[in-house]
């Protein structure tokens, strides 16, 4: 099928950070064609993480030309969207297109000391309130900022708009259109610790901690704008480059969540949820972050954010250093067979909690053991360890939300590969005490830069298309009685004081 104009696909680039895809959706939404590459990762020093900017740059060519060469050319294609690793920094020369530097990834721990001056120097509360963010190593601003202060003559470069920063969106788009645009998007603009989110401008003062000249940054731009046009020679064809989210803020369009309240969790090897708050922007009292959801014709819709670091990676955990299942899948099968009665549980704390939590030197704990606890027990309290911390973030949403007026939520819309499991798809729904629905297309990351392209060119209509053509392919209703939920997440919340350092 093919859209009015006779276009048959939206190109759906998602720059992750372990892998590169370009997806072609076509406007069932519905991902027809996919390639992948493998994405090096870069460790030079204990808690430094980097990536090539020209491998990924490569590797984006690479997985766009194989995937249009499977859909029949860039003729069949309306328009461009992409999705990447948000908080990844990259500068690199504006004439020649040649990366500074190697990109400093998200996971990268290198600028903790700067975080800890800028912190005993009382700046995080402006950082909160301006930003949304915390002042953590995770965003970008302390990396640019060891970037100027590291390569020699970049910030005298800088000043003379000689040099370009961008986050990996910004980056593809500079190489897609052959240096014609310097853009980013609002969403991945709010991830940069120098955005302020209230005037959607850069923040002149956190600006000026960093010494960071202005001339270095990228024009920020709606999630479906004209972002530039590919160069010719590079896909076969002139394409338009119509939409950009960074990678949560794209599964949140992707599972349309696009009314305030409604929530998406993402369960990887980490965990990410979001939930929608509307025009206003929240100021959390629980540790969460604020952040823009998506930005459509000059209108901001914000979200509140928690991430936990171990979903996924706990099955992992059970997997590979306990050596009880040997598959992610194989989890469900022993939860199943664990004694309902058991009292086990398991806090993955480590490499410390996140939000609400926010305790880097708490690490992990298996409690309520028995003489008769086996593998089957600690697996399911493995996968129920992830449907505890998903409470305490929707816990900490919904008191943050009515304390602004707001509606808490009151489901939760699924992905990831975690979600594969119906059993923890189950408990998750019995901990929350709300229904767990899980999507048709799980490819919800492209999926969403695929909507938001598409939204720009009209090939899935406006929101309300996008909002129709969302589809659930299963919805879990909680089935635990109020007080067995309500005793077991108390045994959780003790577990976790017991492990606290702060
Ligand atoms: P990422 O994008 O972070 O690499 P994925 O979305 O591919 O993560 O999900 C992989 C994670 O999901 C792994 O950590 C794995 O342990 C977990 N996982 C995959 N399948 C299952 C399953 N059936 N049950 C529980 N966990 C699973």
């Amino acid at each position: 099928m093919a859209d009015s104009s006779g276009k048959k696909y939206v190109l759906s680039i998602d720059q992750g950070t372990t892998s590169t895809r370009a997806l072609l959706f076509d406007v069932d939404g519905t991902p027809v064609h996919v390639a992948q590459k493998e994405l090096p990762q870069i460790f030079p020093q204990d808690g430094w993480v980097e990536h090539d900017g020209n491998q990924i740059w490569a590797d984006t060519l690479e997985v766009c030309r194989a995937v249009l060469a499977e859909g029949g050319g860039p003729e069949q294609v309306a328009a461009i969207g992409i999705t990447n690793q948000r908080e990844t920094s990259l500068l690199w020369d504006r004439a020649t297109g040649e990366p500074l530097h190697n990109a400093i990834v998200w996971q990268d721990r290198r600028t903790a000391d700067l975080c800890a001056r800028l912190k005993s120097e009382g700046k995080e509360a402006t950082v909160q309130k301006k930003t949304g963010l915390l002042l953590d190593p995770y965003f970008s601003g302390t990396k640019l900022a060891w970037l100027l202060d590291t390569i020699e003559g970049a910030r005298a470069r800088a000043l003379k708009g000689e040099v370009c920063f961008g986050t990996i969106d910004s980056w593809l788009v500079f190489k897609l259109t052959g240096g014609a645009s310097h853009v980013t998007d609002a969403t991945n603009a709010s991830r940069t610790l120098l955005f302020n989110i209230d005037a959607q401008d850069w923040d002149e003062e956190i600006l000026s901690w960093f010494d960071i000249p202005r001339a270095l940054l990228p024009e920020v731009k709606d999630c479906c704008a004209a972002f530039g046009e590919t160069a010719p020679d590079l896909l076969g064809a002139s394409l338009p480059i119509t939409g950009i989210a960074g990678d949560q803020q794209a599964a949140t369009v992707g599972q349309a969540c696009f009314q305030p309240g409604m929530m998406k969790s993402t369960y990887g090897t980490g965990c990410f949820a979001l939930v929608n708050t509307g025009s206003a922007h929240v100021h959390s009292q629980n540790r969460l972050l604020s952040t823009v959801a998506y930005r459509l014709n000059g209108e901001v819709t914000y979200a509140l954010e928690g991430s936990i670091f171990m979903a996924g990676a706990t099955i992992q955990w059970v997997r590979d250093e306990m050596k009880f299942i040997s598959s992610a899948e194989d989890s469900e099968a022993l939860a199943k067979q664990a004694d309902p009665t058991s009292q086990v549980i398991v806090v993955p704390a480590f490499t410390g909690l996140g939000a609400p939590y926010w305790d880097p030197h708490a690490r992990g704990a298996i409690l309520g053991m028995t003489r008769d606890t086996g593998a089957p027990e600690i697996v399911r309290a493995a996968l129920e360890s992830v449907s505890y911390q998903t409470r305490d973030l929707m816990d900490a949403m919904g008191a943050d939300m009515e304390a602004a007026g707001l509606s808490a939520p009151n489901e939760l819309r699924v992905d990831g590969g975690m979600v594969a499991n119906n059993w923890f798809a189950q408990n998750l729904s019995d901990l929350l005490g709300r229904p767990v629905v899980r999507p048709v297309v799980q490819e919800t990351t492209a999926l969403g830069a695929a909507y938001l392209a598409g939204m720009q060119v009209g090939f899935f209509g406006g929101i309300e298309g996008v909002a129709a053509q969302w589809q659930q392919e299963a919805r879990f209703g909680a089935t635990m009685d109020d007080k067995t939920r309500d005793s077991r997440y108390g045994r959780w919340k003790d577990a976790v004081s017991r492990i606290l350092t702060v």
